[in-house]
């Protein structure tokens, strides 16, 4: 695509962070066109997109939860109503105990009256679901669900083709001045440009000296034999259903080979995984496996705003394992600041982690 008309924001990188930005900014006003490479195992397109307000063994609940799943149902449902598709699905969640640490926890966490709208009633080994790995019983999840990604990334990618406001290709940052008055790329005038690259901004020559933590995450698409519940089945490691016999299971964690490939040893261990979450001696078989890299953060709060030495380049990034949950809130934190010049949540602030001018 070609435009002589000048932008006022490129956003590079159309995964969930650039593909919600772009849209609200698009909302406020503002002149906006994405620059995306389209590449397949972007964390976004491979991500089961499952929302829990309360994951990991210690139950544990962001202070921004509340807000952040209150935004994300709400973004979610109006952009199904103006595509008129269904991304979001809300979904029970079945949570088998790990361990009776992890029931000792539930216990404590049930009397908590901010814990009240996500932790539903236990139940024993005899009952909830009746799979392997159901040792010592379980509880039963809410406001849980998952976003169908795929479906989301296309909708939003024909709105911004269709506007000619979306560039299929690689950007290079060894082609932008960013020191100029303004920003002169691909023949167009620029005046802000929005690194939304996932794990790829690990290569970006102003801000890769932010403290990401990247991770490597496998998952696959399974189909049983048998009927599937509608719940997604959590033991540390899950099984969502999509549809009566086909399920996704995931995810794996590695935090040293960072090479996006899927493994046998991932294979093997979500295989062993499903054999356990699924009734006894349920069959399936495999019909695909995707590996991708989720772009963390060391302090697991995600990065927004405009370099300190730049003022034309911004960032917005490092949403980890929980972006379908928290990026629409922060989305709309940066749009306002953008825009408005309203302050940014302290915990997503560059200058947390930036201690002189230069972030990369
Ligand atoms: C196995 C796995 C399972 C996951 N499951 C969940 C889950 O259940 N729930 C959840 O909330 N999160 C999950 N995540 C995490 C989730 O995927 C991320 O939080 C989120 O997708 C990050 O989005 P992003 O836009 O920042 O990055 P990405 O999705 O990586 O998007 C970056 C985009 O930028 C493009 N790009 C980068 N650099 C350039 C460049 N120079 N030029 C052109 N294009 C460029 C890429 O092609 C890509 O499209 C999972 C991740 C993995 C790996």
């Amino acid at each position: 695509m070609k435009s002589q008309r000048p932008i006022g924001y490129l956003i590079i990188g159309q995964g969930l962070a650039g593909s919600i930005l772009a849209w609200l900014l698009e909302q406020h006003g503002q002149d906006v066109a994405i620059v995306d490479k389209g590449h397949e195992n972007s964390a976004s397109r491979i991500a089961a997109g499952i929302v829990n307000p309360v994951a990991g063994q210690r139950l544990a609940k962001h202070p921004q939860t509340e807000i952040c799943l209150t935004k994300a149902r709400a973004f979610y449902a109006g952009l199904g109503n103006f595509f008129k598709q269904t991304f979001y699905f809300e979904r029970p969640m079945i949570r088998l105990f790990a361990s009776e640490k992890e029931r000792t926890i539930w216990t404590e966490r049930k009397s908590d009256p901010a814990y009240f709208p996500f932790l539903g009633e236990s139940f024993s080994e005899n009952r909830g679901w009746p799979a392997p790995a159901n040792r010592t019983g379980g509880f039963h999840q809410k406001g849980c669900g998952y976003l169908d990604t795929w479906r989301f990334l296309d909708a939003i990618r024909r709105h911004f083709k269709a506007r000619s406001r979306l560039f299929e290709q690689e950007f290079s940052w060894k082609e932008i001045s960013p020191n100029r008055a303004h920003i002169v790329w691909n023949g167009c005038r620029i005046e802000h440009i929005i690194s939304c690259e996932g794990f790829r901004a690990g290569g970006n020559p102003y801000f890769s000296r932010l403290p990401f933590q990247f991770s490597k995450g496998e998952i696959l698409t399974l189909e049983s034999a048998d009927n599937l519940p509608e719940a997604i089945i959590n033991h540390g490691k899950w099984l969502l259903p999509l549809n009566s016999r086909v399920f996704k299971c995931g995810a794996t964690y590695e935090w040293h080979s960072l090479d996006a490939r899927p493994s046998d040893p991932a294979r093997e261990l979500l295989c062993t995984t499903a054999r356990e979450l699924l009734i006894r001696d349920a069959d399936f078989r495999v019909l695909a496996q995707h590996a991708g890299i989720r772009p963390g953060s060391l302090d697991k709060n995600p990065f927004a705003g405009i370099h300190p030495a730049f003022p034309r380049l911004g960032i917005f990034n490092g949403f980890g394992s929980r972006g379908v949950l928290t990026i629409p809130y922060y989305a709309e934190q940066f749009v306002r600041h953008l825009v408005y010049g309203t302050a940014l949540p302290r915990e997503i602030e560059l200058g947390r982690c930036l201690k002189n001018d230069a972030a990369g």
